[in-house]
């Protein structure tokens, strides 16, 4: 009998030999959930025993789950920053890892308006190079011819994409015919946004009929490269027509790769201008880029709110999400990357991290009590249907971290347990990689409200929506005011200031999504006339709210509610400038 007679495919036939070799890694993984979690666990706490946090629980040399969970506390980052800190000031003991920081990455989440940071370890690349490696065989299993993907990145100086473009992992990947990108690494990789992302959009405009594959990492970033397109098309056109690169793109490295690429073309820049000159940009994706099977970005969590806008430039193709991930660690894939974007859940790979869950029902929030702290949950032990907070130990040295993610387990595969993507904790408005909180939130109308006080004016009552109707999106604040005097109102101006008063009291990540990426639009206010609120509640008691915990939501979404909101809007007002914004101190140097 031949050898692969015995062996099974759950997940479905390999395209080939390689695929074969992941898909049973992944059969591995996902059927000894338990054991290999034991293993995480026992690694990363006798490798990093001796690290200064570690040896703060008098741990003894233990490795096992009852001892960690007695002894070493759930944290949030603010309970390690400090420490994170001293890291980041040039402290090179070993204080969460034993090995040396190979950088620090940055993630789009922030503490105290700063972007939070998260030393890492060089071994940690090898992880993720091994979770990216999963993705493609799993991708074509359902089928789908697989080539040149035009896929736009935006570098960030140390975000955890950047730093996997920038490592020899990805430079000296081995070719894959099944996964080409139009855009050169230079492109990539270069932090002028304007450069990167024009070399990138002229790329795939060059290569336009051999993309099989359209994406960006979020669906956000994609609708940026649309907009992009419509704001610089005829540049592109003039670009492609003469064979000359637009000067404002002076980064050499590029000019030099795109002089080996760019050659005149007048009957390709003819078609993008016929293409871009009329009003009308509803399947502007494929018709720009027409074998494209499927868009490849992530639509679940926040960035659902893009899956219309992305239907409609895209006459609905298909949108896989492939993977969940963070600046801390990579989790996992979605084994059926062409399922619904209702439908996508992730099959966390116990490998990566050791992971417990903090059991989050309506009633407790996720709140942890000092006193009487729950046992958290392992991986092997969640339960379907419930919802569970993600909290993480990691191989460089976090410990009992929480993410901030809440999940729901929607099934297993094989004793892999498969997550949905439910929210990020305490986050009201997200338009890109932003995310600000109720506290944000209100600390910013705080600061509106003192330019109305002089007004005698006063907020009585505000609450916000992500607007992403339009592209870039932007965030709208509706506010009921009280005037006392009518003769000595606030003018459109001061409202206007307002506006900006609020951007200003955002975050940095707020701020450079608006300033450098340009990825979110100026903040609107909309002014609801008296009464506005009261309406809004009796709506909610209509439908069922009780009226003595009726709190006035800090944020809408649902359709009649914003359409109520709409209808008794009596001024709109929008930031007349960018708020203050400058790239984070060289700090982060290793
Ligand atoms: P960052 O730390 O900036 O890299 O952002 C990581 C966060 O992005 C995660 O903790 C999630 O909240 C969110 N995220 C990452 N992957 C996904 C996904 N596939 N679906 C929804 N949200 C995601």
């Amino acid at each position: 009998m031949a050898m692969h007679s015995a062996v099974s495919y759950p997940l479905g036939r390999p395209a080939c030999k390689k695929d074969a070799k992941a898909l049973q890694f992944i059969e591995e993984m996902t059927r000894n959930v338990d054991s290999v979690q034991e293993k995480v666990l026992a690694e990363i706490l006798s490798g990093n025993a001796n690290t200064e946090y570690l040896q703060r629980f008098k741990l003894g040399g233990a490795t096992d789950r009852d001892t960690f969970k007695s002894k070493v506390p759930v944290i949030t980052y603010e309970e390690i920053q400090p420490d994170i800190q001293r890291i980041a000031n040039g402290d090179r003991s070993p204080i969460f890892s034993s090995h040396p920081i190979s950088e620090f990455l940055t993630s789009s989440g922030t503490s105290a308006g700063e972007r939070k940071l998260m030393p890492t370890i060089q071994e940690e690349l090898d992880r993720k190079q091994l979770l990216y490696s999963l993705l493609m065989p799993v991708m074509n299993l359902s089928r789908q011819r697989q080539g040149l993907v035009f896929s736009i990145y935006k570098s960030r100086n140390q975000d955890t994409l950047t730093s996997y473009y920038k490592s020899d992992h990805f430079k000296t990947r081995p070719y894959d015919p099944y996964n080409v990108y139009t855009s050169p690494n230079e492109a990539v990789l270069c932090v002028d946004s304007f450069q990167s992302m024009y070399s990138q959009m002229l790329c795939g405009l060059l290569m336009r009929k051999e993309v099989l594959r359209v994406g960006a990492v979020f669906a956000s970033g994609l609708l940026r490269a649309i907009h992009f397109l419509q704001l610089n098309w005829q540049q592109l056109a003039k670009d492609i027509a003469s064979g000359i690169l637009n000067p404002r793109v002076s980064d050499p490295s590029i000019r030099e790769c795109m002089s080996r690429i760019l050659k005149p073309n007048r009957e390709l820049a003819d078609f993008i201008i016929k293409e871009c000159e009329g009003q009308n940009w509803e399947g502007i994706i494929t018709r720009i880029w027409p074998n494209t099977k499927y868009l490849d970005v992530i639509v679940t969590g926040a960035m659902a709110q893009y899956i219309r806008t992305l239907d409609y430039y895209s006459g609905g193709l298909p949108k896989a999400c492939t993977m969940y991930a963070s600046s801390e660690c990579y989790f996992g894939l979605n084994l059926k990357p062409m399922c619904k974007p209702s439908e996508v859940c992730y099959t966390i790979m116990p490998n990566m991290c050791y992971y417990e869950f903090i059991p989050h029902d309506s009633a407790n929030h996720g709140t942890i009590s000092r006193d009487s702290p729950p046992r958290l949950v392992d991986l092997a032990d969640v339960e379907v249907g419930k919802e569970y907070e993600l909290v993480i130990t990691t191989y460089a040295g976090l410990c009992r971290y929480r993410v901030g993610d809440i999940l729901q387990v929607t099934g297993f595969h094989n004793s892999a347990p498969q997550f949905k993507f439910i929210r990020r904790k305490n986050v009201l408005l997200s338009i890109d990689s932003d995310k600000t909180d109720e506290a944000e939130l209100q600390n910013a109308v705080e600061n509106a409200a003192s330019i109305l006080r002089p007004y005698d004016t006063s907020v009585v009552e505000y609450t916000s929506y992500a607007d992403t109707k339009t592209i870039p999106g932007h965030y709208v604040i509706y506010c009921e005011l009280h005037i006392k005097d009518p003769t000595n109102a606030p003018s459109k101006e001061v409202l206007n200031q307002c506006c900006l008063a609020m951007e200003e009291s955002l975050n940095s990540v707020y701020r450079q999504c608006r300033v450098a990426d340009n990825s979110i639009g100026p903040l609107e206010i909309r002014v609801v006339i008296d009464g506005t609120f009261e309406e809004l509640m009796d709506y909610a008691i209509s439908r069922g709210a009780s009226i003595n915990q009726y709190k006035a939501p800090r944020c809408v979404n649902f359709t009649p509610i914003v359409e109520l909101l709409d209808s008794r809007v009596v001024s709109v007002h929008f930031s007349p400038d960018a708020p203050h914004w400058t790239p984070e101190r060289q700090r982060l140097e290793v």
